[in-house]
Order: C-alpha cells, then sequence, then structure tokens
C-alpha cells in the first residue's frame, strides 16, 4: 500500500510540472495558430517531448508564399529541437501539414514559425547556440549542450545568413588580414613575426602565395555575398597594402593599432641590444642587462620592484631611454578622437622622432608619413565603428580561428568571421532565453 501511495505521488507531480512547462512555453515561445498539447519524459527519460498542434480552425501558411492556402495532407511527425532545460534534452512534435496552394499551384509544405523548412533544431535553439558559439568554440558548445558540431554549424548559418539579408548596408564589414589560420598550418598571412620572410629569401614563394591567399579570400567575399568589403584592417607590410588597393580601393583601410605598438617594440628593443653590446664592448657598467621587458611591458604592467629599476635607467642619458620615451609619448596618439588632433600629435611626434638620430626609430617615422592617411583611418573609423571593435580585431580573427579549428573551407571561415566581427543583426526572438 504505502509502494503504491508513493507512486501516485510521484506521477502526479510529474504531472503538474509538465503542465507547468506548457504554461512556460505559452509565455516565452508562444505562436497563434499552435498550441502545445502535452509534454511527457521520452522512454529513456533522458528528454523531454512536447506536442504541438495545429489550433483548431487555423489555416496552414504555405511555405512557398507566406499565404494561408487549404489543406492537403499531414506528414509523418517531426521533432524539432528546442532549448534544453535543466539537463534535459526537449523537443517539439509536429506533424507538418501539406497545402495545395492556387498560388503556387503545387502542394507545398506549411510554415511554421519556429522553424525552418529544412533544419531539426528550432530558431530560438539555434539563436541560443549560435550566441554561445561567439563566446565558446564550436566543439565545445555541441558539448555543453550535447548536440553536434554540425549542428552548431547550422545555427551560425542559420544566424548569419539572416544577419547578412537584414543588416542596413553601410560600413559594416570587418576583416582583419592577419595571422588568420583557415587550415592547419597554412597562414592566410603573417604579421610582424620574427620569421617575416623578407629575411629568408628562401621563403619568397610562401610570400607570394600568402598574398594571393588575401587576395583570394577578398575576392571569395565580394563573390558569395555579393557585396563590397568596407573596412580593412590590416598591418603596415607593403604587399596587404597593395593587395587591399587593388581588391577593396574603396574600402576603409586601417592600420591597426595592435601592429604599430609592436612595431614600435621592436625598435625600441633592436635599439638596447645594440646600445647593450656596444657597452660592454667598451666596457661599460652593463645598465641595459635584464633590462628588456622593463622597457616593452606597459608601465602600468610593471611590478614594483620594475618600476623602480626603471627609474633607475631612466636617469642616463643612452639611446635607448630615448627611444624609450619616445615610444610612451607616443601612445598618446590613440587618446585622440578627433582625426585632426590625432594628426597635429602624429606629425609632430615623427618631426622629433627625425631629429633623434637613432635609427630604428626614425625608420618607424619615416613609415609612419608614408601611412600617415591609413594611422588616421583609425580615428575617422571609429566615428563609424563601435570602439574595440578595431582594436580587437586581429586578436579576435585569431581567436576565432583557433577556436574554430577544424574548419577547411572558406564557407566555414566566413562564417565564423562574420559571427563573431560582423556586428550583423540576429533574428528577432519571442523571449530571452538567457
Ligand atoms: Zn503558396
Amino acid at each position: 500500500m504505502p509502494v503504491r501511495f508513493i507512486l501516485g505521488v510521484r506521477a502526479l507531480s510529474t504531472f503538474h510540472f509538465m503542465l507547468q512547462l506548457i504554461t512556460i512555453l505559452n509565455r516565452c515561445h508562444h505562436f497563434p495558430g499552435f498550441v502545445y498539447r502535452r509534454a511527457r519524459f521520452s522512454s529513456d527519460g533522458k528528454s523531454i517531448e512536447i506536442e504541438v498542434s495545429p489550433r483548431v480552425g487555423s489555416k496552414a501558411r504555405c511555405s512557398g508564399c507566406h499565404q494561408p492556402a487549404p489543406g492537403y495532407d499531414r506528414l509523418a511527425e517531426r521533432r524539432f529541437e528546442f532549448i534544453p532545460f535543466w539537463g534535459f534534452l526537449v523537443f517539439l512534435l509536429y506533424s507538418m501539414r501539406r497545402v495545395d496552394c492556387p498560388r503556387c499551384q503545387a502542394v507545398v509544405v506549411e510554415e511554421v514559425p519556429w522553424g525552418d523548412g529544412k533544419r531539426t533544431l528550432t530558431r530560438a535553439y539555434m539563436l541560443f547556440l549560435a550566441r554561445w558559439a561567439r563566446r565558446l568554440s564550436w566543439k565545445e558548445v555541441a558539448e555543453n549542450f550535447r548536440t553536434s558540431w554540425d549542428k552548431v554549424f547550422d545555427a551560425v548559418e542559420h544566424v548569419v545568413t539572416y544577419g547578412l539579408e537584414h543588416r542596413s548596408l553601410g560600413p559594416l564589414d570587418a576583416i582583419g588580414v592577419d595571422e588568420i589560420q583557415y587550415a592547419k598550418g597554412h597562414k592566410i598571412s603573417h604579421a610582424g613575426l620574427p620569421d617575416r620572410p623578407r629575411r629568408h629569401p628562401s621563403a619568397l614563394g610562401g610570400q607570394r602565395a600568402d598574398h594571393r591567399i588575401v587576395s583570394g579570400i577578398l575576392h571569395s567575399y565580394r563573390r558569395r555575398t555579393g557585396f563590397e568589403i568596407c573596412f580593412v584592417c590590416s598591418d603596415m607590410w607593403e604587399p596587404y597594402l597593395k593587395v587591399i588597393r587593388e581588391k577593396c580601393s574603396e574600402a576603409l583601410h586601417i592600420l591597426d593599432r595592435f601592429h604599430i605598438v609592436a612595431k614600435m617594440n621592436k625598435a625600441v628593443d633592436e635599439v638596447r641590444a645594440g646600445e647593450s653590446r656596444r657597452m660592454a664592448r667598451e666596457g661599460y657598467q652593463p645598465l641595459l642587462k635584464k633590462s628588456r621587458w622593463l622597457l616593452l611591458k606597459r608601465g602600468e604592467n610593471l611590478k614594483t620592484e620594475q618600476r623602480f629599476r626603471l627609474r633607475d635607467l631612466l636617469r642616463y642619458n643612452l639611446k635607448t631611454v630615448r627611444a624609450y620615451l619616445l615610444k610612451e609619448a607616443f601612445q598618446q596618439l590613440w587618446d585622440y578622437n578627433s582625426p585632426a588632433w590625432a594628426a597635429k600629435f602624429l606629425d609632430q611626434w615623427c618631426r622629433q622622432v627625425m631629429r633623434s638620430r637613432i635609427e630604428p626609430m626614425k625608420k618607424i617615422a619615416r613609415s609612419m608619413r608614408e601611412h600617415r592617411e591609413l594611422i588616421l583611418n583609425y580615428f575617422r573609423a571609429q566615428k563609424l565603428f563601435s570602439s574595440g571593435v578595431v582594436e580587437g580585431l586581429n586578436n579576435k580573427a585569431k581567436v576565432t580561428m583557433r577556436r574554430s579549428y577544424g574548419f577547411r573551407t572558406f564557407r566555414v571561415l566566413e562564417l565564423a568571421l562574420y559571427h563573431s566581427l560582423g556586428k550583423l543583426p540576429e533574428p528577432e526572438s519571442p523571449h530571452k532565453f538567457f
């Protein structure tokens, strides 16, 4: 007798829980013309299945012309995967109707508001997965939500396709021409790396190939999507500059901050290494010994002890110190909002450096003068793009590629880049699920 009593309570509570689930669904995922009938656990207890049926008297809509049309027949029940709930997979079960559409003059399957014709995921779930796919690798998303990589791909594709179709025309496209790896061991391009092909004439073939791949990507973007690239971010490597000038002449081309700073650090380091060697040769006190990171790190990132050492070092009239101070002074550039003031500062800085008689720094100043307009585009672009996009672009592109480990096609590369960088509009959702 007691056993029976317990079973009865459990069955009753499950019943209540399922009823409440339908109440919740009606709140967050309700579509006129359809009703949630019944919710139950699957036979293995691992998922929740919710039956959906058309509301009595509501007509099916033709998926061809999106208009109501007379019914024809019903297909076998389909399972639409919904957002998992407390560790249970959730499926909506629905038998699609077919309509005999007078406008399309054909028997066509109906359109359902929660999904699209081809995919087994509901739109809400696709949006959910796609949002997570911005934060985690696609593989991790698949594992975390107990779905497959292909379904995450589908979800991202759905959201990106929507975004491309619904975005307002304007300078929205961003491509970072950097170390983007689209297949294992196959770099699209280099950026400020020590193994820069210039140093290895034997690698020149690779250099040209990289250049061609950048060009191929730009071309592929345009061909597949049918719109122009409005915004390109790259480093100062001449082959990029050239291919970007040629292939997307209308694009706003920005030299990104990350690379400029990296170049500057390299120059300071060169000065330090040269001077350190000279001092050792001439028998001076090894002042510059172990000073490398003191000079390269941002001041605020130094530990107290390092800060004291840096302060001591700055008292000496060394080339290295002057190069360091020039580099530090240059940081002020990024604080400007107005391109005009940034330009004034940049010109002044370059003049000062040209008088410094420090060759590696002068080389940078010359290159800055040569690409002045592209550097100033950074400031012009901030009027158009939310802050952080330009700055984070290269890192983000890298992150995107690393996360999308295992991708092999341009399609996936495109989706991943658009998804994480494109700032595309998202499909509307009747409810915020997280
Ligand atoms: Zn139709």
